[in-house]
Order: C-alpha cells, then structure tokens, then sequence
C-alpha cells in the first residue's frame, strides 16, 4: 500500500487545513465542516466566502475605542445617550459583546486587543494601552473600570493600568470576584457579569 497516498484531492485537502487552523475546530471537525460544505449547494457556499471576506474588507477599529466598526467613530463612542464619564476597559472585541448583553453597562469601552504576557513576549507596547492614556487625557473621564480576564495575565495588566491611572486622580475600579479565576469574559453568563459590574471595587 502507499503510505503516502492521501485519500483526498488537493482541494478538499486545503479546505480541512484551514478549517484545522481556527480555534477550537480539530482534524475531525474540520474534516466534518469540509465534507458537509461539498454537499450544500453552491449558492451558499458563496454567502459563506463573501462573509469570511467582508469581515476585514468592511470592518475596522474604531478610532477612539478600538473595537470593531463598520463606522468610525462606533454607534458606541458617537451615542450621546451613553456616559462618555466611564470607560470600561477589556481585552477583546468580543468582550463588550458579552458586556452589552447584560444591558448594565451604558459608558464607553477601550478594546487592548490583549494583555500583558511575558511568557508570550507580550509587552505593554504591544497592546493599545498608549492609546488609552492618549483617552483620558482629555479630562472628561471619571471612572475607569478594569474588566480584563480573570487570568494571570488580566490581572498583570491590570494592576499595570492602575499604576498609570490613578495618579491622574481618575477613579479606577475592577470587575467583583465571582469570575472565577481562569476563565474569560466573554464566556461568562449575563448573571455573573451583571454582577461583577454592579459590585465592582476600589482597586
Ligand atoms: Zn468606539
């Protein structure tokens, strides 16, 4: 037998390993996703290709917050109705998602796009903390809140953004415990956020 022998076609090949590449899907998942796109109907696999390409060709970072707009400023940062006192300030795009769920939260958000990671070789210039500091030199914001993950690296970036910005006589506070260590944001539960943000402390 020929131990080489693959057998599938290059296409089909190529399709598993990109579907393999993205998180959470493995070498089963991404076989089962390849086969199951080769019996839909054209149609759709076209509507699949255009919205995996038109979320970078139509989306960008909002220039004041940095999460992910269509429109620059976002209908965040450009919403008078919101308090533009408080900052909420999270890792990921898909961390004020889970936030604006709970509906408690009516201020503006700062996207870092990550954290503080020395074992990764992420340093506190490779992620938008600059850009934050840039924010709230203005002089309108009262409160920022620290709503980075409940990790070793949340925390590190959080208490390096305290240093920063309490000085600046800005109150800063955290997210309440009851994330439990560990875990991230946007997996957390309407609940337990709405909690943490109600009971959130003093750094
Ligand atoms: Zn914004």
């Amino acid at each position: 037998m020929d131990q080489g022998f693959i057998p599938v076609t290059e296409a089909i090949y190529k399709l598993i390993q990109e579907f393999n590449k993205l998180p959470g899907i493995g070498p089963k998942s991404a076989q089962r996703l390849t086969y199951h796109l080769l019996r839909t109907p054209e149609e759709q696999s076209k509507l699949l290709a255009e919205a995996i390409l038109s979320i970078k060709q139509k989306t960008k970072l909002c220039s004041v917050c940095f999460n992910v707009t269509e429109s620059d400023p976002c209908r965040i940062c450009s919403n008078d109705q919101r308090d533009h006192s408080q900052i909420c300030v999270v890792e990921q795009p898909q961390d004020i998602l889970a936030l604006e769920h709970t509906r408690i939260f009516n201020g503006l958000y700062h996207v870092l796009h990550g954290a503080i990671s020395p074992t990764e070789g992420i340093g506190t210039n490779d992620i938008k903390i600059k850009e934050l500091m840039e924010h709230l030199q203005d002089g309108s914001i009262t409160e920022v809140i620290l709503a980075t993950n409940p990790n070793l690296e949340g925390e590190a970036t959080a208490t390096y953004l305290n240093r920063l910005i309490s000085p600046l006589g800005i109150r800063v506070t955290r997210l309440a415990r009851g994330l439990p260590f560990g875990t991230e944001l946007e997996y957390a539960d309407d609940v337990t956020l709405t909690r943490a943000i109600e009971g959130r402390q003093e750094f």
